[in-house]
């Protein structure tokens, strides 16, 4: 099943490509679930279980309006992203690849939005992409096995670590959570998606382009520490709670990777999707444009 935080409201998203309609779960549970998607999520296989029943056929439903839009968990407990989980992507970032945890950090929850949005690039930025699997934990994890890690996801979404290199890259040792933090750096959705609506959750396709030019396409079957293996490697070092948030990392083909390196400019629109899952769409626009104003 799909599920959006639409309108500030969790929804049941139903029905094909571009004519998605959405059912108000608090509405269609008589108050039992929601109204907000984060109240779904410590309740998650509850939850999932009345929503697999649910007749759609007779619920009321409204277009999906993707202005309307969220993160899909827009205010987890815990923000983890993950660095040079693609042996291409650690390559041209100029590192071997891992062979024990990557490198963890986090984009702080002020830099979320939703799917569809426009990017301010900070004064003399270096502003990148970097698109990637975004995991939400739907259960209570503490040091779960690798072959049971699945069970403790709510559902995967797309999502896009923008980064804003100099920042990241400047002063004695990286600095990636101010770095990838700016307002609106953390786009997400289009809506979650449930592990068992995607024919192989270990093999999807992600890629972005930047004014319809391909970046970065990559399958997350490369990737070092798929994602059974980051929950059981993560949850033997911190306890992870329903909501959280899981940036897996980003395959080859970042703008700072380039030769010439080749960073967003004011104007420029990225289009980022995952197979199975859907798209996001930024437009960027330079900081004097007065975005928060
Ligand atoms: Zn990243």
């Amino acid at each position: 099943m799909r599920i959006a935080n639409h309108d500030n409201r969790a929804g049941l998203v139903i029905g094909n490509a571009d004519a998605e309609q959405v059912i108000d779960i608090d509405t269609a549970s008589g108050g039992r679930f929601g109204p907000r998607i984060d109240d779904l999520y410590p309740r998650w296989v509850e939850f999932t279980a009345w929503a697999a029943a649910l007749e759609t056929g007779h619920r009321t439903s409204r277009a999906v309006d993707r202005a309307l839009l969220g993160a899909p968990s827009p205010s987890p407990r815990q923000v983890f992203a993950v660095g040079l989980n693609y042996h291409e992507h650690a390559a041209e970032s100029g590192f071997a690849s891992p062979d024990s945890l990557p490198p963890v950090f986090t984009k702080y929850v002020s830099s979320f939005s939703g799917p569809d949005t426009t990017v301010a690039i900070p004064d003399g930025g270096a502003v990148d992409w970097e698109v990637e699997l975004v995991v939400v934990i739907g259960r209570t994890t503490t040091a779960v096995t690798e072959d049971r890690a699945w069970n403790h996801v709510a559902g995967l979404t797309v999502g896009q670590d923008i980064s804003e290199r100099i920042t990241q890259t400047r002063g004695p040792a990286p600095q990636f959570g101010l770095g990838k933090s700016f307002p609106g750096f953390s786009p997400q959705g289009p809506w979650l998606v449930t592990p068992d609506e995607l024919p192989d959750r270990d093999d999807l396709e992600l890629g972005c382009a930047v004014d319809g030019a391909e970046m970065q396409k990559g399958r997350t079957r490369d990737l070092i520490f798929p994602v059974a293996r980051l929950i059981a490697e993560l949850s033997r070092n911190v306890t992870l709670y329903p909501g959280d948030v899981i940036f897996t990392g980003t395959p080859a083909g970042i703008g700072a990777g380039r030769e010439p390196q080749r960073f967003l400019a004011p104007g420029e629109h990225l289009d980022s999707w995952i197979t199975g899952i859907g798209e996001l769409h930024q437009t960027f626009v330079s900081d004097t444009q007065g975005l928060s104003s």
